[in-house]
């Protein structure tokens, strides 16, 4: 299936402070699976390095105190845009990030502190239907079952097998192209 990976995984230096979080386990994944790279705070329009930033209070904060909510949730966008766009089923995604975080994220005071939550990415994938694994969870991705509608046209939502396959769902997809 194609999955959507954080790019900080497979070895894109693209973290806030410049470096990556290469995870040769994910990187193994691509002789089973089409993986296709993804940045959602580069592709926001924040730069590398950057100041980190954290969630609190539903916004988006850099440890200076910078609003930066409108970035993580065009980045957000973009990265549905992208599942749609390509027919990625599932995504992988790093662990407490404040934009790919699925499960746990950072606390919003920068001292280290973990709270329940997502990344605002990953709430958008969640919402319209793209199931998303964080990277500390990837041996989970074996039991997702694969989306017939990939193997009969490859797009994602596009067709009659695939709605029949997500009826039901709590989060079925919601294809624009139906
Ligand atoms: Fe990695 Fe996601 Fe942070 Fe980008 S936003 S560096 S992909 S964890």
């Amino acid at each position: 299936m194609k999955v959507l990976v954080s790019a900080c995984l497979l070895g894109m230096a693209c973290r806030y402070d410049g470096h990556t979080k290469e995870n040769s386990e994910v990187i193994q994944l691509q002789k089973k699976h089409t993986l296709i790279p993804f940045c959602p705070e580069i592709y926001g329009g924040l730069p590398t390095p950057r100041e980190p930033s954290e969630i609190r209070e539903g916004r988006v904060y850099s440890k200076s105190g910078a609003d930066v909510t409108a970035q993580f949730e065009k980045g957000a966008k973009e990265a549905l845009r992208l599942c749609r766009t390509l027919g990625c089923e599932c995504a992988l995604l790093q662990d407490k990030s404040p934009s790919c975080g699925c499960g746990l994220i950072h606390n919003g005071h920068f001292d280290g502190g973990l709270v329940e939550g997502d990344g605002l990415t990953t709430r958008q994938l969640k919402a319209n239907g793209v199931r998303v694994l964080p990277a500390s969870k990837i041996a989970e991705i074996e039991n997702l079952p694969s989306c017939p509608c990939t193997a009969k046209c490859h797009r994602h939502g596009d067709c009659e097998a695939c709605r029949k396959h997500h009826a039901g769902r709590h989060n079925p997809p919601s294809c624009e192209r139906m």
